[in-house]
This record gives structure tokens, C-alpha cells and sequence, in this order.
């Protein structure tokens, strides 16, 4: 472990004599049991995967380096992705890795600013859209089409190919698959990899199990729970503002055969479980993480037996990605205070916790 998903898993991607394999330090990510939400859900096993500890802050790294690597093979000149924000940080950050050139298109005023920081800071040309993810996503569809320039979003199989090394660290670690799986969806590229990831293991005999694939969408952006294109979706989640995900059909497939559910979540239980999971796990995932746990607390309330049942809930990228929200909905009071010894003591005296 810690060599990178290529190195790890190169016989499962895929991986030839011609494919440079390198890392930034992607995968193998925390698998973190639950504390308090857990036996509060009445769900005794219940584990985090810490996806914003990946180089860029979450998953879509995994599919990176594999989407860059068969980039570098193929002699590509640069890439090319439409972005809510997160696909543009990773593409921006192993483009500079492998010296490539990094065109990323994003819609203008929709994407959280640690995420806008981090294209910048990689040195990634900027496309502001005038207009929403979908839309962007289409014109770089249409643009690589005819231009020698590499595509990465999600609708390039290598991005699902990577993304799904995050099935098989979660089954080495656990020894088999967990019974439930509970994942956001936005443009339904990483439940599809989910997905694959966890039969490929199970056709290889390394898993009994076959986990329910649980996605959930923003009620303001759910076109796979609607069964209908959202024109206008809106959510507090960035990551998960998308109105026609691109792997649709495969998320579908991914529920079906695992006996799982498409559904949605308020962006009031998005920000519950983002509250939550920070202040009652020490969690500090981005609002779309928390389409996952909300999801699970929402299934939990309408009567989801867990008793006995190992549950995993993905954690997609980090808080500090999106800290306007951070600070915006934070409950957490500051108190100001002298700079005097007294001042402390009662300032501290007057916020200890009740025993
Ligand atoms: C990309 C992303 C998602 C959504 O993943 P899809 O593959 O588009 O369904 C969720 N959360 C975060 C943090 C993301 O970056």
C-alpha cells in the first residue's frame, strides 16, 4: 500500500509495458470506524472512507493518474474536462505533474473557491462557461471530438477504470465487501466505478459479498431519482449540481443488480450530516460528502434495519475544499476576550460541556 493505485492494482487497470506508471500519492485512503454516529444509528459497524485525503482532496485523483497515464502513452498534448470543481484541481495538478497542458471548463460562479483556488494555483487555463455543468460538459465533448486533446472527464472509461481501486481498498481492508455502500451522485461516474470495482473482486473470488449500491442525489439536482434531465439544478452541494449525469444508465444498472436505491436528500439533511459528521466524528467532508451520510440517516428514520449489517459511507472530498459554506453554516460560537489570564478562565468557565 502507499505506492499508488497503478502500482497497486496495475494487473486490475489498465496497464501495458507502454503505460508510465507513477504517484502523486493517490489512494489508499483511511477507512475510519465510526464512533457515535454508528451505535446512534443503531448500526454497530459503520466506517468513513476518507477520500479527501487523496493529493487533490478527493476520489476523482484515483481516475486521474490512470486517465493522465494513458494520456502520456498515447502522446497527448494536453487535457481537456468540463468540472464542478474537484475534476479541474485533479486534472490541473497531474497535468502539471506530467507536464501537460490543462484546458478546464467551469461554470461561472458555480464552483466552491478552494476548488477555483486550486486550478489556478496548478497553472490549468481557466474556462469560465456561462452556463452550468451539463452544458460545459457537452462543448468539451464536442471540442475533443475533433481536436487531438484528451478528454478526462468521467465519460473516459480510464477515470471509472481508477475510480474503482477505491472497491478493492475497501475490501482488501475489511476482508470482504461491506453489505451497504452509501455514495453521493452527480454525474454517476463513481458509483458506476464503485460498482465494477466490487464485482470484478467478487469474479475473482476476493469478495463474498456483493454490497447495495445506495446513491443519493440533491432533491434540487436528482435526474436519475425524477427519471427525467434536471434543465436547472440546484443544490448547496457543488459537486453534485448536475441535471443529465453522464453515466446515467450505469448507475441504474449499478442499483439494480446490487438490490440497492437511487434517492434523494433536502439540502437541509446535507447540511445536518455535514455538521454532524464534522462535530460528532471529527469528519470535515464537503457538503456532497455528506449526500452519504444524510442518505443513510434519512434511510434509517424510514425503517432501514442495519442491525448486524457492515456499512460504508463515502466520504468524496474534503471540507476545506468549500469554506464559505464551512463558515456560513457553522453553529459554533466565537467569543472574543482581553488578552488577561482572567479573561481566559471565565470565558472558559462559561462554555465547559455539561456533565
Ligand atoms: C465528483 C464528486 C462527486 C460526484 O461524483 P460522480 O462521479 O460525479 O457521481 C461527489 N462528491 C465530490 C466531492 C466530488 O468531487
Amino acid at each position: 500500500m502507499g505506492v499508488g493505485v497503478l502500482q497497486q492494482y496495475r494487473d486490475l487497470l489498465p496497464v501495458n509495458e507502454e503505460t508510465p506508471i507513477f504517484s502523486m500519492g493517490e489512494g489508499d485512503t483511511p477507512l475510519v470506524r465510526s464512533r457515535q454516529l454508528g451505535p446512534e444509528l443503531g448500526c454497530s459497524d459503520l466506517f468513513f472512507k476518507l477520500e479527501g485525503c487523496n493529493p487533490t482532496g478527493s476520489f476523482k485523483d484515483r481516475g486521474m493518474v490512470v486517465a493522465m497515464a494513458k494520456a502520456l502513452e498515447e502522446r497527448s498534448v494536453g487535457v481537456m474536462c468540463a468540472s464542478t470543481g474537484n475534476t479541474s484541481a485533479s486534472a490541473a495538478a497531474y497535468a502539471a505533474y506530467c507536464n501537460l497542458a490543462a484546458w478546464v471548463l467551469i461554470p461561472k460562479g458555480e464552483v466552491a473557491l478552494g476548488k477555483l483556488a486550486q486550478a489556478m494555483a496548478y497553472g490549468a487555463r481557466i474556462l469560465l462557461v456561462d452556463g452550468n455543468f451539463d452544458a460545459a460538459l457537452a462543448l468539451v465533448r464536442e471540442f475533443t471530438k475533433t481536436n487531438p486533446i484528451t478528454l478526462v472527464n468521467s465519460v473516459n472509461q480510464h477515470r471509472i477504470e481508477g475510480q474503482k481501486t477505491a472497491a478493492f481498498e475497501i475490501s482488501d481492508v475489511l476482508e470482504d465487501a461491506p453489505d451497504y455502500l452509501f455514495i453521493p451522485v452527480g454525474n454517476a461516474g463513481n458509483i458506476t466505478a464503485y460498482w465494477r470495482g466490487f464485482v470484478e473482486y467478487h469474479q475473482l473470488g476476493r469478495n463474498e459479498i456483493l454490497p447495495k449500491m445506495m446513491g443519493f442525489q440533491a432533491e434540487g439536482a436528482a435526474p436519475i431519482v425524477r427519471g427525467e434531465p434536471v434543465p436547472y439544478p440546484q443544490t448547496i452541494a457543488s459537486a453534485i449540481r448536475i441535471g443529465n449525469p453522464a453515466s446515467w444508465k450505469f448507475a441504474e444498472r449499478a442499483r439494480d443488480q446490487s438490490g440497492g436505491v437511487i434517492d434523494a436528500v433536502s439540502d437541509d439533511e446535507i447540511l445536518e450530516a455535514y455538521r454532524l459528521l464534522a462535530s460528532r466524528e471529527g469528519i470535515f467532508g464537503e457538503p456532497a460528502s455528506a449526500a452519504s451520510v444524510a442518505g443513510l440517516i434519512k434511510l434509517k428514520h424510514n425503517g432501514l434495519d442495519l442491525t448486524g449489517k457492515r456499512v460504508v459511507c463515502i466520504i468524496t472530498g474534503s471540507g476545506l475544499k468549500d469554506p464559505d459554506m464551512a463558515v456560513s453554516s457553522a453553529q459554533a460560537d466565537t467569543v472574543e476576550v482581553k488578552p488577561n489570564l482572567e479573561a481566559i478562565e471565565n470565558a472558559i468557565m462559561e462554555t465547559l460541556p455539561a456533565r
